[in-house]
Formats: C-alpha cells, structure tokens, sequence
C-alpha cells in the first residue's frame, strides 16, 4: 500500500517538473531580434511620446531604424535622425518610448 502510493507520487512529480522545466525553458529563451547592423543590442519596437500613432524598430545601441512594413536587414533600415528628418521632426531620444522587444 505505501508502495503504491509512493510511486504514484513519483509519477506525479516527474510530471510536474518535466512541465515546469518546458515552461521555464519558453520563457527563458531570448526571443530578442538581434540587431543586423552592430549586433550589440536587441531591436526594439517604438513610438514617440509626441506622435504615438508614429511606431517603428529602432536599435538603440547604433541608432538604425526600421519601418514597420520593412524588412529587417543589414541592408535596410536608415537611422534614427534621419527618419526624423524625413519626417520634418527634430531628432528627440527622449521623445522615443519603447514598446517592447522586437521577436
Ligand atoms: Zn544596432
């Protein structure tokens, strides 16, 4: 009877911990898109505080910038005070807020 009821516990133990341990594993891998251009930093989604309908990919370690519709390459992107540029804004760092990692 103790000998049953042990192993039924270790049946349910493995079980837990096998499911822990893919959880864990899910959670902790870095889904971060690296960035093409320094391959120091992760991308991240923005928006600007001023125009938070204006969201796009920014690299915060170069500066490289991606449109949300662009393909995200070395041999994309333009950088960040030139995107605001082009925008006829003025390049703000501190109007940028980051949304989120890119994946
Ligand atoms: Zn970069």
């Amino acid at each position: 009877m103790t000998n049953v009821r042990f192993q039924a516990g270790c049946h349910c133990q493995r079980f837990d911990v096998n499911t822990e341990r893919s959880l864990s594993r899910n959670t902790r891998l870095p889904e971060m898109k690296l960035c093409p251009h320094c391959e120091q930093d992760a991308v991240w989604r923005v928006r600007l505080h001023s125009a938070p309908d204006l969201h796009f990919s920014m690299c915060f370690e170069c500066d490289s910038v991606w449109l949300e519709d662009q393909e995200m390459s070395d041999q994309t992107g333009t950088r960040f005070d030139k995107h605001m540029l082009s925008l006829g804004r003025v390049p703000d760092w501190k109007d940028i807020e980051k949304l989120g990692p890119v994946k």
